[in-house]
């Protein structure tokens, strides 16, 4: 395990020397075929051991205090596999209520393909997912915090109720980053990310990740290999190269998230504000306990008098836009993108209302993001009210 600074591990961990150059980056290798006799490795991309792939997931794994990684072509591919890697037929598995919509729409559209069973939480505390165990339960899968109104799952009450019945946790650590959260250390045993996310940083790169024990990662190849969801190692290198200011750009986001909640919440123009940072957030005492930072998601509600879309239309620096994590600031209406496809009433089951905007921080000066929302906030009014 990487023990030195995280700003060190980002910059430096795993990267492959330049001998013949001398070069300061990582070469970038992308051959894929390499010899096969007298040589300790049989090396090829889809078995995720070409020098790149190799070398990033050394860093990927000091990031999450796991002692492996994998490395794979987007978040999705990493959850399925992880998933399949565990599930065989007539197994059960919980599924926390919330959770991001692909793996959603995975667990509703293949689990029953394959004879394996699911229930969804109606909450998110550890009673919550314990009442859904049963005796073929295999895996609890858990998001904190969650997608799209932060909601916060306590780590270690998880970890323990799934070893108090020999079931593996598994979590989508998207939202916090290991920047924020390593929950290896609260006793969850399988981190999945999407990289396309905070790892990537510039909403130009589609991966995922997978960290873990080398025991579950070795279960986990023996599916991946079958799968191919491996990631090519032009994006791979430019993806070492994200991940050496992840540090950097998530404390950065924090910051301006913490400082938006803050305003968001004194401003008359909002009901609702969604942020695990802010000392009025149901679950903040337990963010605080399992969090380093609180993230730069947030969701609000704006005042059920200002239009939801009237507003995005006169953003004009923030951009209305499906991704997020990226150093640019954007928003979304879960009710418009992610979560179109439920009905109104699963919506208003998890409280996400049609005003509900979900704002992802990016790194701009906050004077800049709050002028653009008041701005927008004021075209609406004077749009909306009779003259
Ligand atoms: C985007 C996202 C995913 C899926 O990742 P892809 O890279 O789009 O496949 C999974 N979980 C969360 C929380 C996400 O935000």
């Amino acid at each position: 395990m990487d023990q030195k600074g995280i700003n060190t591990t980002c910059t430096h961990t795993g990267e492959l020397e330049d001998l013949q150059f001398k070069g300061a980056v990582s070469p970038l290798y992308m051959s894929t075929s390499y010899q096969f006799e007298d040589v300790a490795i049989k090396r090829y991309p889809r078995y995720f051991n070409t020098p790149n792939q190799e070398a990033l997931c050394k860093k990927l794994a000091a990031l999450e205090h796991a002692e492996a990684a994998l490395i794979f072509g987007s978040g999705m591919a990493a959850i399925s596999t992880a998933l399949m890697a565990f599930l065989r037929a007539d197994d059960h598995i919980v599924l926390q209520q919330t959770l991001y919509g692909g793996t959603y729409n995975f667990a509703v559209t293949q689990f029953e393909k394959y004879g394996i069973s699911y229930s969804f939480t109606n909450g998110w505390t550890v009673a919550d997912f314990e009442k859904e165990i049963k005796p073929n339960t295999k895996v609890i899968y858990i998001e904190t915090p969650s997608n799209p109104l932060l909601t916060i799952t306590d780590l270690k009450g998880i970890g323990q109720l799934a070893q108090k019945h020999g079931i593996l946790s598994m979590i989508d650590n998207t939202f916090a980053s290991p920047i924020n959260q390593n929950p290896i250390d609260f006793g969850i045993d399988i981190v999945l990310h999407s990289a396309t996310k905070y790892m990537g940083g510039h909403s130009d790169i589609c991966a995922g990740v997978i960290a873990s024990s080398q025991e579950n990662m070795d279960m986990i190849f023996q599916t991946a290999i079958c799968f191919g969801g491996s990631l090519s190692d032009y994006t791979v290198w430019l993806l070492e190269r994200s991940i050496k200011t992840m540090a950097i750009r998530v404390k950065a986001q924090n910051e301006n998230a913490m400082k938006m909640a803050t305003y968001l919440s004194e401003s008359r123009d909002v009901e609702n504000v969604y942020y695990p940072g802010l000392e009025t957030h149901p679950d903040h005492e337990l963010a605080k306990s399992q969090m380093r930072g609180f993230g730069g998601m947030l969701s609000f509600e704006l005042d059920s008098s200002i239009d939801a879309s009237l507003f995005f239309k006169n953003l004009r620096l923030v951009k209305p836009s499906m991704s997020l994590a990226g150093i640019e600031s954007t928003m979304l209406s879960p009710t418009q993108t992610s979560h179109a496809l439920m009905t109104p009433e699963d919506r208003e089951k998890q409280s996400i209302k049609d005003t509900l905007i979900r704002f992802s921080l990016g790194i701009e000066e906050m004077e800049d993001l709050i002028q653009d929302i008041e701005q927008a906030i004021a075209k609406v009014k004077s749009i909306s009210v009779p003259v």
